[in-house]
C-alpha cells in the first residue's frame, strides 16, 4: 500500500501546491490535502496554538489537526529561505517545532530544512532528503522533482497569460496584493476576489506577473529588500506605477503580521508618493465580520467607478 502524505492547505501551499503534490505523487505516494478552510478548522487552529501566532499560522494548526488520523506523514518543511540573500518570515522556520509543541499524537512530520539563502546548490540534497521519505531510488526522486517543477512552471505561465488577457480588456482592473495565503484562502478573506469580480472588475494578483518582470522592477526600489515577500510585493508595486494601467490596489493583510507592517507600509508609501492610484488596506483576523468587509469593498469599488465619471481621475488620497 502506498504511503499517505498529508499536506495542510495553508500558508505556502497556496503558492507551491502543484509542486508539492506532483512531487509526492510522482514518487508513488498517496497525497491527501486537508479540506478547504472552514469554521471548524479555524476554531481548532486558534484553540490549539499560542496566542501570539498570526492568524495564518493558527489556521495552519487547524489544517494539521484535520489530517491527523488520515495520513502516515505530514509535510511541514522548515523553510528558512527560498532565494539567495533573502530571509522568509521566521515563523516558517519555527513551524515544525511550533506544531510538535502545540499538537500531540501527530503522525511523523517531514520537516526537512529548505534553506537557499546562501545558494541554490543545496537544492538537489534538499529534494533527495524529502524524497527519501517515500523511496530510496535517487533517480526516481530527481525525475519526480523535474516533473513537479515543470508543472509548477506551467501553472505560472498560465497565470502570466491570464494577465496578458486582462490587460487587453477594457474593464477596470484592481490589483489585490498580499501573501498568497491571504489572497487565495476564500474563507479567510471572505471571497474578496470573487466579490470584486462580481462587480464587473478584473482582478490581478502578484502571481500573475512573471518573476523576471518582478525582479527587474524590484531593483528600482532604492531601499534594501531583506524579505522574500517584500521583493515580490515591492517589485509588483514598481511595475504598476510604471505601467499605470491599474485602477486601484487592495492590500490584504493579517492582523499581527510583522512583515506586513513594514512591507504593507512601504507599498502604500510608494503608491501614494509616486502615483494617484487609489489604495486600500484590508486587515483581517478571526473576528473580522463579513458585513464590514463587504461595505469597505463596495465603497472602494464605487469610488473607483465614480472617480472616472466625475473627477477625471484626480488623486484619491490627497
Ligand atoms: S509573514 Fe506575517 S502572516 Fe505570514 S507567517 Fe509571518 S507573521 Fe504570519
Amino acid at each position: 500500500m502506498s504511503i499517505k502524505i498529508g499536506i495542510p492547505r495553508a500558508l505556502l501551499f497556496h503558492k507551491y501546491s502543484t509542486l508539492w503534490i506532483t512531487f509526492f505523487e510522482e514518487l508513488g505516494a498517496n497525497v491527501i490535502v486537508s479540506e478547504e478552510t472552514n469554521k471548524r478548522i479555524l476554531n481548532e487552529g486558534t484553540n490549539n496554538s499560542v496566542d501570539e501566532a498570526c492568524i495564518p499560522v493558527k489556521l495552519f494548526h487547524g489544517h494539521v489537526l484535520s489530517l491527523k488520523d488520515k495520513v502516515d506523514y505530514i509535510f511541514i518543511p522548515r523553510i528558512v529561505g527560498l532565494h539567495k540573500g533573502e530571509y522568509i518570515c521566521p515563523k516558517f522556520s519555527g513551524l515544525p517545532e511550533m506544531i510538535k509543541y502545540s499538537l500531540k499524537d501527530l503522525p511523523k512530520i517531514i520537516d526537512t530544512e529548505i534553506n537557499f539563502i546562501k545558494s541554490i546548490e543545496k537544492l538537489n540534497d534538499t529534494v533527495q532528503s524529502i524524497g527519501r521519505y517515500v523511496t530510496n531510488d535517487n533517480k526516481k526522486i530527481m525525475y519526480a522533482w523535474e516533473k513537479a517543477y515543470e508543472n509548477y512552471k506551467m501553472d505560472n505561465l498560465r497565470l502570466n497569460e491570464k494577465f496578458l488577457d486582462i490587460n487587453l480588456s477594457n474593464n477596470k482592473k484592481i490589483m489585490v496584493m498580499g501573501h498568497p495565503y491571504n489572497l487565495y484562502d476564500r474563507y479567510m478573506n471572505m471571497s474578496a476576489i470573487d466579490k470584486i469580480k462580481s462587480k464587473g472588475l478584473n482582478v490581478v494578483t502578484p502571481e500573475m506577473i512573471d518573476s523576471v518582470t518582478i525582479n527587474e522592477n524590484s531593483k528600482k526600489y532604492k531601499g534594501k529588500i531583506f524579505w522574500a515577500f517584500a521583493r515580490k510585493l515591492i517589485g509588483t508595486t514598481m511595475y504598476l506605477i510604471e505601467k499605470n494601467n491599474i485602477d486601484g490596489v487592495i492590500y490584504i493583510s493579517s492582523f499581527g503580521c510583522g512583515i506586513d507592517s513594514v512591507v504593507g507600509e512601504t507599498v502604500e508609501r510608494i503608491i501614494r508618493r509616486e502615483s494617484n492610484i487609489p489604495y486600500m488596506l484590508l486587515t483581517l483576523d478571526e473576528h473580522s465580520g463579513e458585513a464590514g468587509v463587504n461595505t469597505r469593498l463596495e465603497a472602494f469599488i464605487d469610488m473607483i467607478k465614480w472617480r472616472e465619471k466625475d473627477e477625471n481621475n484626480i488623486s484619491a488620497h490627497g
